[in-house]
């Protein structure tokens, strides 16, 4: 890795960040005239805590890992725009990226005008490693990678992870969106080994929150000092960080909904293999199947008018006649199997 004064944008490097009433005054008081909040109206008066010590704090637990090397955002959006502005030099610098991969990689690069060189994943869905390597030089400051990626649902290698952690210069980040429904272990255990690593993690699968908006970043100090020096200063709202603190207190309920969405995982593959007109199921590691078909266009419409959707991704790299099938509950999943036995 080069060293990360070398890969920060310079005025990133010379920002003098906004400093908050709630930063220069942080302990217990009796009389809050600081901030020119409204007296009334308590709790929502206040403005919420800018460094989310409380939910650091628990997550931390959680975890494993220091609250100093955890970064919160507006879901895993905010980490990955701040990734951008942090790092990457608008029509100069460039990130490497996997394809097929989540769009969001791509749209965050288009707002900040930078290059994004993207490198087909194998037939199989495996990292080409000397591919991605091959496409980096001076300027590319950011590799994107998921696992399990987005929408091809496979983990990839850990050791071909590790070997581009290893050998590129610049910030690989690790979207680990879908960790909790893989075999795989995440690789925040290997954060403080590799200094490059960025682990991008949400609240909007396993843990059922996509409506509050919570996401993580995991990464080393330098690098979560860096995303907290440019975040807004109160990016991640009370209710938000009083409604992450109630569920992180449930790990149980997050855990059985893991396992039962696991077991409709493997029914629905199992069940959607039985159709003549699927060609394939591909094998996941998270909460959505993706399979392909003779005429994707033709099963969709038809689950539409159903009343079911689900995510044409036909017209993705690699994933000609591929639809998207998000793992539900139960009986909704037997609604799509009964609504599929009908266009059979
Ligand atoms: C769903 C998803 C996320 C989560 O994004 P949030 O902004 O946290 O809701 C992140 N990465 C990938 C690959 C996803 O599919």
């Amino acid at each position: 890795m080069k060293p990360l004064n070398q890969l920060l944008r310079t005025n990133i490097q010379n920002l003098k960040p906004y400093s908050s009433a709630r930063d220069e005054f942080t302990g217990e008081a009796a009389v809050f005239l600081d901030a020119n909040e409204n007296p009334f109206n308590e709790p929502y008066n206040r403005y919420p805590d800018p460094y989310q010590r409380k939910v650091k704090g628990k997550i931390a637990e959680l975890k494993g890992v220091d609250t100093s090397s955890i970064f919160l955002g507006n879901g895993s959006d905010e980490p990955i725009d701040l990734l951008f502005r942090a790092f990457c030099e608008p029509g100069i610098d460039n990130v490497v990226s996997i394809d097929p991969t989540y769009g969001m990689y791509q749209v965050a690069a288009d707002i900040n005008n930078v290059e994004v060189r993207k490198v087909l994943l194998t037939e199989d869905f495996e990292l080409d490693v000397d591919g991605l390597l091959d496409q980096c030089d001076d300027n590319s400051k950011l590799m994107f990678i998921c696992s399990p990626n987005n929408p091809t649902g496979n983990c990839f290698r850990e050791s071909d992870i590790v070997r581009l952690v290893k050998q590129f210069e610049g910030i690989v980040v690790l979207d680990e969106a879908y960790i909790d429904f893989a075999p795989a272990k995440s690789l925040l255990s290997k954060l403080n080994e590799y200094r490059n690593l960025v682990i991008l993690q949400t609240f909007s699968k396993a843990w059922g929150m996509a409506g509050i908006r919570l996401g993580m970043a995991f990464a080393s100090k330098e690098i979560v000092e860096v995303l907290s020096n440019i975040k807004y200063p109160y990016n991640v709202n009370v209710l938000t960080q009083e409604k992450a603190l109630e569920l992180l207190l449930c790990e149980n309920d997050k855990q059985l909904w893991v396992e039962q969405l696991l077991n409709e995982r493997s029914r629905m593959e199992k069940a959607l293999s039985q159709f003549l007109f699927v060609q394939k199921v591909y094998p996941s590691d998270a909460n959505y199947l993706l399979i392909k078909v003779i005429e994707p266009k033709a099963v969709y419409d038809f689950l539409v008018s159903k009343q079911i959707i689900i995510r044409d991704r036909s017209t993705v790299s690699l994933c000609k006649g591929c639809l998207r099938i998000t793992v539900g509950q139960s009986a909704e999943n037997s609604l799509l199997l009964e609504a599929l036995d009908q266009f059979d």
